[in-house]
């Protein structure tokens, strides 16, 4: 279950350490998933933000761990949510009305055309479950500002273009922006979440949740609020196309950068073609994050996809000479992958009625259990009048 074989050989520059006793909740698991993760009974949430086209790291840091519990998945009491963090998303500008609908139901099917199989699991849009928002208030009580300000995301998202500062204290971001850990708690709480597959730019929320939920119930001197693990992928950090030093993203302004779950063969071809490498010669293509940081985010990607282990990876590329070959590699691989459920996702989005159907199952069990939690937290709290 644990990977320790490949623990060294899976550090890339800028990676957090795993090791540290900060995070101490995190499991990494295999490049296939094993069916002995899950419990018989348990609780499993994570939710993907509608903000704009998904990435391949949105797919190897989390999608593909959800699609692969899915198919693990053998008793109902395996209780699998997943779903959009559209509350989330609005603490960056958004488009509003009919447009914020479609690219929310859009965000729904690519979850489902990537193998997030509705009948397996519950997929809900967060804004459908009120809840959410009422313990996010309850828990940002017991939160300390000073907590809040330590979270990197919200140093780098603070610090935007908008704002022409580099000093994120002093910048005109939102409330919404600087509490948004506190909702992710939420979430993650509200369900009760034993598990919670991320990819590593979460990893410092969910140790503040678990903070959180330790405070909550050490405050009220009860055990409501479950304390979640992290389950990190060995794709959890999937990186910039043009800089290795970043990790790749949707709001990166660069189109050659991201690798899109929407990009055309040609579109593939050319970015990969454009991809920052290295210009080493002499040597076959390994792994090797610190030396060869371009290349291996590739073998990772591949890995990743194909739901191989490093070494079987390199064993498949060992005959490639020129860096032009391997790109050539890497790309049909990619193409190759991704049609089907590029397909797929074409035809969910002409199906917008089976769309509203899968949401609203989702909403209506998410709810029910929201609702229950809720009712405990308010009565610990003493909000139950009547
Ligand atoms: P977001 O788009 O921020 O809502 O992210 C959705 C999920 O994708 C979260 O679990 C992120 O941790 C994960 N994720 C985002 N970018 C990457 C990346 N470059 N590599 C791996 N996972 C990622």
């Amino acid at each position: 279950m644990l990977n320790t074989k490949f623990i060294n050989k899976n550090v890339f520059k800028n990676t957090i350490n795993l090791q540290s006793p900060r995070f101490k909740s995190v499991i990494t698991t295999d490049y296939k998933l094993s069916s002995d993760i899950l419990p018989k009974e348990t609780s499993v949430l994570s939710l993907v933000q509608p903000s704009g086209t998904m990435h391949l790291g949105n797919y190897l840091g989390a999608l593909s761990c959800w699609a692969d519990l899915c198919k693990i998945k053998q008793y109902d009491t395996q209780d699998l949510i997943f779903g959009l963090a559209d509350l989330h998303a609005i603490t960056v500008p958004q488009p509003q009305g009919e447009l914020f609908v479609k690219q929310r139901f859009d965000t729904l099917a690519y979850l489902i055309a990537f193998g997030v199989d509705p009948e397996k699991c519950n997929l809900y849009m967060q804004s459908d479950v009120r809840e959410h928002t009422e313990l996010a208030w309850y828990l940002s009580t017991i939160t300390n500002i000073s907590s809040l300000s330590r979270m990197t995301q919200w140093k780098a998202k603070s610090v935007s273009e908008n704002n022409k500062t580099t000093n994120y204290q002093n910048s005109s971001s939102s409330l919404g922006l600087f509490s948004y850990p506190v909702l992710q708690a939420a979430d993650v709480l509200i369900f009760k979440s034993e598990f919670v597959p991320v990819g590593e730019d979460q990893v410092q929320h969910l140790e503040l949740t678990r903070e959180i939920a330790e405070k909550f119930n050490n405050q009220f001197n009860c055990d409501i609020l479950k304390i979640p693990k992290v389950l990190l992928t060995p794709t959890k950090k999937i990186y910039n196309l043009k800089n290795c030093e970043k990790k790749m993203s949707k709001s990166d302004p660069r189109p050659n950068a991201v690798l899109y779950l929407s990009d055309s063969n040609e579109d593939i071809r050319k970015k990969i073609r454009k991809a920052t490498t290295d210009s080493i010669t002499d040597k076959a293509f390994r792994f090797g994050p610190s030396e060869r940081p371009g290349i291996s985010n590739f073998i990772n990607i591949l890995a990743g996809i194909e739901r191989k282990n490093i070494l079987e990876v390199e064993d498949d590329i060992k005959d490639l000479r020129s860096h032009s070959e391997f790109k050539q590699y890497i790309s049909e691989k990619i193409i190759n992958w991704i049609e089907e459920p590029r397909e797929k996702y074409h035809e969910l989005i002409s199906d917008p009625k089976y769309l509203r159907e899968v949401a609203l199952k989702g909403k209506i069990h998410a709810e029910k259990k929201a609702q229950e939690t809720l009712r405990q937290v308010r009565d610990v709290m003493g909000f139950t009048n009547f």
